[in-house]
């Protein structure tokens, strides 16, 4: 009998257009730029965006330049999308941006500045967005910024201002008042900049309503499977499915402990299987304070994660060595793993590392 080797990472791209197509219902006319960055959180950008190329998404949004140059550089001339860049124009970047047809967001006064200038230099228009503050205090121009910009006249000079952003930092909850607040201003900064195309909403801010989807959507970890709201949402369907295999079981009595630490020291007789998965394989080791796998039809607690191996309570379970136990997918719901490990959906997707083997499923 062969065993398997080692944990295995299988991404459902039909998952992924399944819920392409429900955010898209979602925010009726808007046009979607997936959001890819971090190799498409962890899933692979090249093949993410091939297919949700094939769905009709014509641009995406990376954070970093080397990501676009990947992006462009896999998508190739058959797929010509707009690649937003959400780092933007970061001091000497410019021959790079050109070269790869990248779109900075612009999103502080010097790198307007350091965008005119090389446009100046080079002698032709760089398309770029612009990125403002509405209450996030992470990036963007403030609205004074924003005012200023907008009525100088010549500060935009040699810049095709292809989009108008802002972020939002309080959508996962839809009762949180500061929603409200900032979509009064980006109303504002949009009347600055009359006839430039605009983009508010990410996952989140999708399912807040139609005065927050505006142009463009900008979804990212609701398209990965994670709800809106950081816990699960029945109408997306999860696209990574992490199973890792029994290596061994055992049965601890009370009184012992399991792996590591008086922590894990049991008061009853427990069944352990030992999977071959653990934190390398970016299996967040905090995710046993709730964290659970499943197996035979039913949810298993996790008792410890350690480097490369789990420990799982399977009480009565049918369990042979090499069956698979699911670490994440379908039965184990993000959302409710990244809320056992404190986190949220993004990190436990972003961590799964190179180490487990990777099956994609449906076409790219
Ligand atoms: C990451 C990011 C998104 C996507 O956010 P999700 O919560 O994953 O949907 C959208 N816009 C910006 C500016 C981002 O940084």
């Amino acid at each position: 009998m062969f065993l398997p080797t080692s944990a295995r990472l299988t991404i459902d791209l039909d998952a992924l257009a399944h819920n392409f197509a429900v955010l898209r219902a979602q925010a009726a006319g808007a046009d979607a730029a997936p959001v890819i960055k971090a190799d498409g959180y962890g899933l692979g950008a090249a093949q993410v965006a091939r297919r949700l190329w094939a769905e009709g998404a014509k641009g995406f949004f990376v954070a970093r330049l080397s990501e676009g140059e990947s992006l462009r550089a896999a998508l190739g001339a058959e797929h010509p999308a707009t690649i937003y860049v959400l780092d933007g124009f970061l001091a000497g970047a410019g021959s790079r941006l050109a070269a790869a047809r990248l779109t900075p967001v612009l999103s502080s006064l010097p790198q307007i500045e350091a965008a005119t200038t090389f446009a100046a230099a080079s002698g032709q228009a760089l398309s770029v967005a612009l990125q403002v503050d509405t209450g996030m205090n992470r990036q963007g121009l403030t609205l004074a910024e924003a005012e200023a910009v907008a009525l100088s006249g010549d500060r935009l000079r040699g810049l095709d201002v292809v989009l108008l952003m802002s972020h939002l930092g309080s959508a996962t909850d839809p009762n949180d008042p500061r929603n409200q607040l900032q979509l009064e201003r980006f109303a504002q900064v949009r009347s600055l900049f009359p006839g430039v195309r605009t983009s508010f909403a990410a996952s989140a801010g999708i399912m807040l309503g139609p005065e927050y989807r505006n142009d463009l959507i900008r979804p990212g970890i609701s398209l990965y499977g994670g709800g809106p709201e950081e816990r699960p949402d029945a109408r997306l369907h999860a696209v990574a499915k992490f199973e890792a295999p029994i290596l061994y079981i055992r049965n601890v009595e009370p009184g012992e402990l399991i792996g590591y630490g008086s922590n894990t020291v049991i008061d009853k007789p427990t069944r352990v299987a030992v999977v071959g998965a653990g934190y390398a394989d970016g299996i967040i080791r905090s995710s046993r304070n709730g964290g659970y796998g499943w197996l035979a039809g039913e949810r298993r607690s996790v008792i410890i994660v350690t480097m490369d191996l789990i420990a799982l309570d399977i009480g009565a379970a049918q369990a042979r060595i090499g069956d698979w136990v699911e670490l994440l997918g379908p039965n184990v719901l993000l959302d409710e793993i990244a809320t056992a490990a404190g986190t949220v959906a993004h990190e436990c997707l972003v961590r799964l590392g190179d180490r487990a083997e990777r099956v994609y499923l449906g076409e790219a």
